[in-house]
């Protein structure tokens, strides 16, 4: 039987990125789809450029974005300023939306301005009430109104789920926090700035980078078309779609619920739930508005949750549109009939007018937000932990049950790289 000294599983960031940082050394990586990537693939059809959902890039440690450029050749990489609005009952509002309330009808802004007040008061005299979960802390730091016009609808469209059931720091930093103070500031003083306030963006789509990162690895050493599907930690052994392959340590990508499955490890797999994301990518035979990289809609009347817009990061000609629907892990969409759903509500908030689609796909990205609670972050640890004394390690998005980047995969994947070195020497 062959052995291998680290078994990767999964090609996308994570994986490339571990065995990027692994260098020459002895490794194999599986990866069950016929092509690498992971959710960073990119599609080319009829001239339009699409990933599987509005990939954009924010680089907090330039080092990364640097190393990535240095080995992406002449390809084009744009650095643009964020412009992002939320629909508010056909009015643009500058996003986030808890920082511009003042843009909205005068008697909306007034509701949000009193329970915002008064939701401070109650914070700062301390008898507000427990943030228990996500929904608690936006309550309770934004009070009713804010809450009921966008942050509920918004993200109950996005996750899928009772937003009570999620963990209060669900989304981390991804969520845009304000107090009174900043929001009132942002009325004379706009700063609309959160994590994305500039993204890099390469000509080719979100896999240039997949492409940089592939550069740094044995290529003859990665696995497509092959999945794991079990493994036993005593002999060490991990039983592939084609192989029995021994290793002395492992480290995954693949989602933590179906790799604590494969591992045996007693668990408990009610805590994990998740969302799946259904993207129409759409191209159209000439261009819409020309401001916008992309919109939220919070109306349940409107099918999605967000639209972006490819073709105003590069000026093109003819508008591409990616548009997002959350749904329940366990819907299985009828995507002909979201499909007509999503063209008619394109029209009717004035996104598409004359234009005519002339190209089109969709993918379905399951899991794609998991449901982050107290339950599933307490299993996740342990069960990481479990394993980790065992040699095996689950890392990245899914592998990390988790709200993250690319650059926190990469990030993710070089540390535990280089722990796992340092322990050798
Ligand atoms: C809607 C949406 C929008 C996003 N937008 C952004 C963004 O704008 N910017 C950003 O930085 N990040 C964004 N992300 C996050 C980004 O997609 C992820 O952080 C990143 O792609 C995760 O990479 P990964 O390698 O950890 O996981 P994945 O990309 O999921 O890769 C895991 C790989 O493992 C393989 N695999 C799974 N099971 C097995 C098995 N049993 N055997 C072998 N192979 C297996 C899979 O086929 C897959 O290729 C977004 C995510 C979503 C869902």
């Amino acid at each position: 039987m062959e052995r291998t000294e680290t078994l990767i599983v999964g090609a996308g960031v994570s994986g490339l990125a571990a065995a990027a940082a692994l260098g020459d050394s002895d490794y194999w990586i599986l990866e069950a789809d016929s092509e690498i990537g992971g959710y960073c693939k990119t599609v080319v059809r009829d001239g339009f450029v699409w990933d599987y959902s509005g990939h954009f890039f924010h680089f907090k440690h330039p080092e990364i974005e640097a190393w990535l450029r240095a080995r992406m050749g002449d390809q084009a990489v744009r650095v643009v300023e964020r412009r992002s609005f939320v629909d508010y009952a056909g009015r643009r509002v500058d996003f986030p939306f808890q920082k511009n309330i003042h843009q909205l009808p005068q008697p909306d802004f007034i509701d949000c301005l009193y329970d915002l007040y008064f939701a401070t008061q109650a914070r700062a005299g301390g008898c507000a009430a427990p943030e228990a979960s996500f929904k608690d802390m936006l309550y309770t730091r934004f009070g009713r109104s804010i809450c009921e016009k966008f942050l509920v609808p918004y993200n109950e469209k996005l996750y899928a789920c009772d937003l009570g059931q999620l963990d209060k720091d669900a989304m981390g930093r991804f969520f845009p926090h304000a107090d009174l103070t900043e929001i009132v500031r942002n009325m004379r003083e706009p700063d609309n700035r959160s994590y994305n306030a500039t993204f890099s963006y390469p000509q080719g789509g979100a896999i240039e980078y997949i492409k940089a990162l592939a550069s740094a690895v044995q290529s003859e050493r990665i696995a497509t078309g092959e999945a794991l599907i079990g493994f036993d930690l005593a002999r060490r052994v991990a039983r592939t779609t084609r192989r029995e392959l021994g290793f002395e340590r492992l480290i995954s990508s693949a989602p933590f619920q179906r790799f604590a499955a494969l591992s045996g490890v007693a668990h408990d797999p009610s805590v994990f739930s998740w969302n799946k994301v259904l993207v129409f990518n759409l191209g159209f035979d000439r261009k819409g508005p020309d401001d916008v990289h992309w919109m939220y809609f919070p109306s349940r009347e409107i099918a999605f949750y967000r639209v972006g817009f490819y073709d105003n990061i590069f000026a093109s000609e003819r508008m591409s549109l990616y548009v997002e629907i959350g749904l329940r892990a366990d819907v299985r969409p009828d995507v002909p009939q979201l499909r007509e759903r999503v063209l008619a509500d394109l029209r009717k908030v004035g996104i598409v007018q004359q234009q005519r689609l002339i190209a089109e796909h969709s993918v379905v990205m399951d899991p794609a937000y998991v449901h982050i609670t107290q339950a599933s972050n307490a299993e996740v640890a342990r069960l990481r932990a479990e394993l980790a004394r065992s040699g095996v390690y689950s890392i990245g998005r899914y592998g990390g049950w988790t709200y993250c980047s690319i650059e926190d995969n990469i990030v993710e994947a070089r540390a535990l790289v280089q722990q796992l070195q340092h322990r050798t020497r």
